[in-house]
């Protein structure tokens, strides 16, 4: 029997569109004024997630909500033989700029507008409805899904951690988030976050700070003098480095551009200049600036290049300087061939004559899927035959998704590396007719991945 998901999809159209549409409407931004011991997110993050545990118990399927960090949708039979779909329904705070009400889904030319429409409401709803549509046709059988639904990936997925260490949860044989790119993401990044503190001498620098998270590039960076600027040399090292800036009395603004800490490459960071008139004042600093500024690591001697993840990258994300202690965060990103032993050894030997005090503060283990495995060449004859495409083969990223913090998992979807969704950007969107596509396809793959451990058993 082939089973035509497409065809099964159309009868779930309108009910998807419809509670996407309420779904949208929750601002479910990380919001620290609201965060309570109830509310771990903030009230807005506990809304969305009780919203989707109703209406999961409104379509007939179990579902739990558990502490306001997640909620648990389940389907089908008593085994072992687990499936795992894991989206999230936080979504990064509205920008400047929109043309449409980022809290209202709007539809237009042919496309949905919404904040977290992509990114990851769209692709949550699609998952909620594929499940809705295997357990309303009796295809959930010999395996069971857990449709995990997390309100905190954009900060750092402690949702997920709670679900798994906490919670105690298992991990699937087969599972997939819908949050980043088709037709797959076979190997993610490895990452570290450390941080470098450093006392310097006396300056005339009173206090510098920059950086808004410790994932993004330091788009702007504010430094005040102990005395009016009148005729420090550093004004005239700003104009000589044709940088912009803004200064008066005793502040300067260094201004840069913004990026993802995984591409330092696509921003200008104000931190590393801020750091560089420091440097004028102290010599330990002078040698550090030498040492952060490749954005591949190479000072550090950080820098790896691997077959399938290429160039290692390397971010300043944030800087604080007051009362002459120095205090900067910094994202490095790698490929095959490094290790957090390897990282301690190679950082260290690179800052043996300034001894700054070096603190890791978030590590993420590299990910790796064969492209042979099961895992990978099911998700992708999925892809291909759903969306009839053959020209498009699995990707890398430098980025991590659920897929680091779960196990036998991938990112699969929504987007597609050529096509700009605008996703933490002003007007958010996804294509209408890939919104309905989504349902099916994921439909397929669960169903597809259910089937891989039941005909493993037949066939030995
Ligand atoms: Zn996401």
């Amino acid at each position: 029997m082939t089973l035509d998901f497409e065809t099964l999809a159309k009868e779930y159209y309108d009910a998807a569109k419809a509670f996407l549409k309420e779904l949208i409407a929750v601002p479910s931004v990380y919001d620290n004024s609201t965060v309570s011991e109830e509310h771990p997110y903030g009230i807005s993050v506990s809304s969305a997630l009780k919203l989707i545990n109703e209406k999961a118990a409104t379509l007939g399927l179990k579902t739990a909500l558990f502490k306001n960090r997640v909620v648990e949708i389940r389907s089908g039979a008593k085994t072992d033989n687990l499936i795992t779909v894991a989206a999230h329904v936080d979504v990064v705070p509205a920008t400047k700029g929109w043309t449409f009400d980022p809290f209202t889904l709007t539809e237009k030319h042919d496309f949905f507008y919404g904040r977290g429409i992509t990114d990851d409401k769209g692709p949550l709803v699609a998952a909620l409805f594929a499940l809705k549509l295997l357990q309303d046709h009796h295809l959930v059988n010999d395996y069971l899904v857990n449709l995990v639904i997390g309100g905190d990936e954009e900060r750092g997925s402690s949702c997920l951690k709670y679900y798994y260490h906490e919670l105690q949860k298992p991990y699937p044989k087969y599972g997939f988030t819908p949050d980043a790119d088709f037709p797959l993401i076979y190997a993610e990044k490895g990452a570290i976050g450390f941080k470098l503190n450093l006392k310097t001498k006396r300056t005339p620098i009173a206090k510098i700070h920059g950086g808004q998270a410790s994932n993004m590039v330091i788009d702007e960076c504010h430094l005040e003098y102990k005395k009016p600027m009148g005729d420090y040399y550093d004004i005239t090292y700003l104009k000589e480095r044709k940088l912009k800036f803004t200064y008066e009395h005793n502040h300067i603004k260094i201004i840069g551009k913004p990026a993802h800490a995984m591409e330092p490459d696509k921003g200008i960071n104000a931190g590393l200049y801020a750091l560089e008139l420091l440097a004028l004042y102290d010599k330990k600093v002078a040698i550090l600036v030498e040492l952060v500024k490749d954005l591949n690591g190479r000072g550090l001697n950080l820098y790896r290049f691997g077959p399938h993840l290429k160039a290692s990258t390397l971010a300043l994300c944030l800087l604080k300087y007051e009362k002459n202690q120095l205090e900067l965060w910094f994202d490095y990103r790698y490929p095959e061939g490094m290790s957090l032993s390897q990282f301690h050894n190679c950082i260290n030997i690179a800052l043996t004559k300034i001894k700054p005090k070096i603190t890791v503060f978030k590590t993420h283990e590299l990910l790796f899927f064969d492209l042979n495995s099961k895992l990978v060449t099911t998700l992708n004859q999925v892809y291909q035959t759903t969306f009839k495409d053959q020209s498009r083969t699995p990707l890398t990223s430098g980025g991590g998704t659920y897929a680091k913090e779960s196990k036998n998992m991938v990112a699969f979807g929504p987007m597609f590396e050529d096509e700009d969704d605008h996703i933490h950007g002003n007007d958010e969107r996804m294509k209408v007719t890939k919104f309905y596509q989504l349902i099916s396809v994921y439909a397929k793959a669960i169903y597809e991945l259910g089937q891989l451990d039941a005909s493993q058993i037949q066939s030995e």
